[in-house]
C-alpha cells in the first residue's frame, strides 16, 4: 500500500510590540524573574485588560502580507485551563472570530511552486514560564512572559512531506521578520511550531487521524520529527492498529516522538468571550495606513533581484534570506557601481564563508558594504587583482583598514609596468630552458605555466591580462 502524508502546522510568533498585549509592563527578554510582570500579568483581583493596538497593526500587516481577509469585527475569547503559568486561569485569545482569515503562502519545491493555505491567524497572550532547575525540590514561576503578544498562525492541512512543511515554516519566518513583526528566534521561543501529522492511503480524499507534535524549536528538528511520525504511523498502520489522536512530544536526543497526552485527556477549555474586552473593530482606515507600512516582500525582492541585477534564482534567494542580507548586498551594489554579479559573488562567497566560519550575522560582518565596495572599486580600476583582492579582503575582516590602506601597507599594488613585467618574463624564460624548447616545438599548453611563473614571482601582483599579452608577444606566433 501507499502511504501519504498530510501535515497543517500551527506557528506561534511572538509580536515585537514594546508592551504586552493587554498591560503596559515591558516585552523585553531576559530580564530578572517577575520584574516585569504587572498587576494586570499577574492577575490581581481587580484588574482589567486593555488591548495593545500595535499588536492589531501587526497582525493586519501579516494578514495583508499574505493575501488574508481582514476581519473589521473579531473577539476575544477566554481559554480556560489551569496551569501554574497562567495566573488568570485562562488565557485571552481569539476563538471563532480571529482577526485574519483566509490567506496562503506560496512555496517552491524541486523547483515548483506550491500555495498553502493558511486557514486563520489569531491574536492571543503568552502565559509565562515555569524554571525548574533554579531551585531543589520545587519549580519558580517566572511571569515576565505572561501577556505577551503572539500571532498564532494555522495552516490548512496542504503539505505533503515535512520536506514542503520546513520550506513553509522557513518562508513564514522569512516573512515575519521581513515585516518586523516577530524577531523569528527559535531558540528564545519567540518562533515556536506545532506540526499536526496524519497519513492516509495514496488516493483517499478523507484526512487521517493526526496526531500533534508539539514545540520542536529548530527547522532540522521539524524536518526530523515529521518524518519519524510519519514512518511511526504508517507502521502502526500496517501492522494493523489504529494511529490514536493525542499530542506528542519530539525527543531530539534519540529522534522519536512520544505521547504526551490522548484526546481522552486532553482539556475542554470552555471557550467564552471575554466579558472584560470589547469586540476588535478594525476600520477600512486603519487597514490602509497599515498597508503603507508594508516593506518590499521576500519574493517581490527575489524577482527584482534576478531582473534588475542579472541573477540566478540560486543567488537571488540567498541574497534575499534576510532584509539585513538584501541591504548589505545592494548597499555594496549602489557603493561600488561595480558589475552586481561581481558583487553578488563576493557576498555569497567570501562575506557568507567568513560570517560562517566565525558564526556572526551580517549585521555584525567587520567588513562593511562600504569596505567591500572600497574594494571592489580598487578591482575595476586594476590596482589590484581578484586575486590580491581575497588578501585584502582578509586583512579588512581583521580590522587592519580599508582596502586603499591595506594595498599601501602590505605593498599589494598590481604592476602595471610593463617594462618591470617584461624583465620579469625574461627571467623566467632564462630560468626554464627546458620548457621553452618544449614549448616551440609544439606544447603549447605550456603558456599557462610560464604565466604562473610569472605570477608566483611578482607575488601575485603582476596585471593578468598584460602578462598575458606580453607573454605572447615574447613567445612570437
Ligand atoms: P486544534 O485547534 O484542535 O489543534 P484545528 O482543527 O484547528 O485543531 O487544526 C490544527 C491544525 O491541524 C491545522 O493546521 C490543520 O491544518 C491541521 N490538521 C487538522 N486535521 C489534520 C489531519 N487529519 N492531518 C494533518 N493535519 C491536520
Ligand atoms: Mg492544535
Amino acid at each position: 500500500m501507499e502511504w501519504e502524508a498530510v501535515i497543517g502546522l500551527e506557528v506561534h510568533a511572538q509580536l515585537l510590540t514594546k508592551s504586552k498585549a493587554f498591560s503596559g509592563a515591558t516585552t523585553k527578554y531576559g530580564a530578572v524573574p517577575n520584574t516585569q510582570a504587572c498587576a494586570v500579568d499577574i492577575a490581581l483581583p481587580g484588574v482589567l485588560p486593555v488591548f495593545n493596538r500595535e499588536a492589531a497593526r501587526m497582525a493586519v500587516k501579516f494578514g495583508l502580507a499574505i493575501g488574508a481577509t481582514i476581519n473589521h469585527h473579531s473577539v476575544f475569547a477566554r481559554k480556560n485551563y489551569f496551569y501554574p503559568d497562567l495566573p488568570k486561569g485562562y488565557q485571552i485569545s481569539q476563538y471563532e472570530l480571529p482577526i485574519v482569515t483566509k490567506g496562503h503562502i506560496d512555496i517552491e519545491i524541486d523547483n515548483s511552486r506550491k500555495t498553502i493555505g493558511v486557514t486563520r491567524a489569531h491574536l492571543e497572550e503568552d502565559a509565562g514560564k515555569s524554571l525548574h532547575e533554579d531551585f531543589h525540590g520545587m519549580s519558580g514561576i517566572d511571569l515576565n512572559r505572561a501577556g505577551t503578544p503572539l500571532l498564532e498562525i494555522v495552516s490548512e492541512p496542504d503539505m505533503r512531506s515535512a520536506k514542503e512543511a520546513v520550506a513553509y515554516l522557513k518562508k513564514l519566518h522569512e516573512l515575519v521578520r521581513y515585516l518586523e513583526i516577530c524577531d523569528g528566534n527559535m531558540q528564545e521561543g519567540s518562533f515556536r511550531c506545532d506540526a499536526n501529522v496524519s497519513v492516509r492511503p495514496r488516493g483517499e480524499q478523507k484526512l487521517g487521524t493526526r496526531t500533534e507534535i508539539k514545540n520542536v524549536n529548530s527547522f532540522r528538528f521539524v524536518e526530523k520529527a515529521i518524518d519519524y511520525e510519519i514512518e511511526r504511523q504508517i507502521d502502526v498502520l500496517e501492522s494493523g492498529g489504529t494511529v490514536v489522536q493525542e499530542t506528542r512530544l519530539y525527543d531530539s536526543d534519540k529522534n522519536v516522538t512520544r505521547s504526551m497526552r490522548s484526546k481522552e485527556e486532553a482539556n475542554d477549555y470552555r471557550y467564552f468571550p471575554d466579558p472584560d474586552l470589547p469586540p476588535l473593530v478594525i476600520d477600512d482606515a486603519f487597514i490602509r495606513e497599515t498597508e503603507k507600512t508594508l516593506p518590499e516582500l521576500p519574493d517581490a525582492k527575489r524577482a527584482r533581484f534576478i531582473k534588475d541585477y542579472g541573477l540566478s534564482a540560486y543567488d537571488a534567494g540567498v541574497l534575499t534570506a534576510s532584509p539585513e542580507m538584501a541591504r548589505y548586498y545592494e548597499e555594496t551594489v549602489r557603493e561600488s557601481k561595480a558589475d552586481p554579479k561581481i558583487v553578488a559573488n563576493w557576498v555569497t562567497g567570501e562575506v557568507s564563508a567568513y560570517l560562517n566560519r566565525e558564526n556572526k550575522e551580517i549585521t555584525d560582518s567587520p567588513v562593511t558594504p562600504a569596505l567591500l565596495a572600497g574594494l571592489l572599486r580598487r578591482v575595476a580600476d586594476s590596482t589590484i587583482s581578484g586575486k590580491i583582492a581575497k588578501e585584502v579582503f582578509e586583512a579588512m575582516w581583521n580590522g587592519q583598514g580599508d582596502a586603499d590602506a591595506v594595498i599601501e601597507k602590505k605593498g599589494l599594488k598590481q604592476i602595471t609596468d610593463s617594462g618591470a613585467i617584461e624583465k620579469v618574463i625574461d627571467e623566467v624564460l632564462a630560468k626554464n630552458p627546458k620548457q621553452l624548447e618544449q614549448y616551440r616545438n609544439g606544447q603549447e599548453k605550456l603558456f599557462g605555466y610560464f604565466v604562473g611563473q610569472v605570477m608566483k614571482a611578482t607575488g601575485g601582483k603582476a596585471n593578468p591580462a598584460q602578462v598575458n599579452a606580453l607573454l605572447k608577444k615574447k613567445l612570437g606566433p
